[in-house]
């Protein structure tokens, strides 16, 4: 059976979580020595833990047919939606408690409703044994797509560096631009190791690769094809179906980079974009201008070190003291 579908109950109003695991099909293992052409890597992957961001679902949905024909070795368990509720509302968090389920793992099974709807999803995926956990999320219209490598803050200098390279070798395969996550004072402060993927690294010891591609919302059809190839790269990157991914035509391939906040504006004002995501920029170069309802220029807000914008602000309007856009700035090898 290539095809099976679990449901795992958390208590939400809308329904069960969905898992669908695709296994290889018996005339496509032949000559790869059936039985044993099922062995080999188990990949989970995950979309819409953020309500508002469904570019992953639509992924997954477009994923299965593709695995059930494709998938040469091993397994892939796909869970087309961590968060129907917020899905259906269209909102980013648990709308039940209005919690970001992406701070929550491992969950607690008697905590908050996002932490139980954390705790079941993660008790059926680490169930599951994965060698590669792959999560798919959405950014901002006119974002750079990429694959984000989360910090191993949690493990000692050869672990963490063990558990890194492999992850990032996967996001590598996904031929997009890969990004390291902020640095490690901002990934704790921010709980970063509490996202899912963060989680899947730092306290099952799974490698993780975080993908981001279009905008929340709605179901951007090219963000869902960058999506669908990056996910076949990084599993031909494991042996496990023959589809590379070719680099997106956007990728940026020196390196290493990694996620950081833009420059922050110092006024308030009318926000316009100077600078289109990925386009490389100096230090002191322009990013965004600031200006009144009379059309008067009131800042030009200028990169604070080399690199690019990676997305867009998701406003038109900002306020002193807040970061026009998320940056990619290199990173410290
Ligand atoms: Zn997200």
């Amino acid at each position: 059976m290539p095809r099976s579908v679990s449901r795992v109950s958390y208590g939400g109003r809308g329904g069960d979580l969905h898992v669908v695991t695709i296994t290889p099909n018996a005339a496509h293992a032949k000559g790869h020595g059936t039985p044993a052409a099922e062995r080999g890597p188990v990949v989970v992957v995950t979309a819409n833990v953020h309500g508002d961001e469904c570019t992953g679902t639509g992924a997954v949905i477009r994923l299965l047919p593709l695995l059930e024909s494709e998938l040469l070795r091993g397994a892939v368990h796909l869970y087309p939606s961590l968060n129907p509720d917020g899905l259906e509302r269209r909102v980013r968090r648990v709308p039940e408690d209005d919690q970001d389920l992406n701070r929550q793992f491992p969950g607690d099974p008697t905590g908050t409703p996002a932490e139980r709807l954390a705790h079941a999803a993660w008790t059926d995926l680490s169930a599951r044994q994965p060698h590669l956990l792959i999560d798919l999320h959405a950014d901002a219209p006119g974002a750079l797509p990429y694959a984000l490598v989360d910090r191993a803050v949690s493990l000692k200098s050869e672990a963490r560096s063990n558990i890194e390279a492999v992850s990032l070798a996967a996001a590598t395969a996904s031929g997009l631009t890969v990004m390291h996550d902020y640095p490690d004072d901002r990934y704790l402060r921010f709980r970063l190791d509490r996202s899912l993927s963060g989680a899947a690294l730092n306290r099952l010891r799974v490698p993780a690769v975080t993908v981001e591609a279009g905008p929340r919302l709605v179901l951007d059809t090219e963000a869902v094809d960058v999506t669908v190839r990056a996910v076949l790269g990084m599993l031909t990157h494991l042996g496990m179906l023959d589809a590379p991914a070719p680099p997106h035509a956007q990728r940026i391939s020196d390196g290493p980079w990694r996620r950081d906040n833009g420059p922050r504006a110092s006024t308030t004002g009318l926000l316009l974009p100077r600078a289109r995501a990925g386009v490389r920029l100096e230090r002191g170069a322009v990013v965004a201008e600031v200006r009144g309802f009379s059309g008067a220029l009131l800042e030009e807000v200028r990169a604070d070190s080399p690199g690019f914008v990676l997305a867009p602000a998701e406003r038109s309007h900002v306020v002193a003291g807040v970061s026009v856009c998320t940056w990619a700035t290199a990173e410290p090898s």
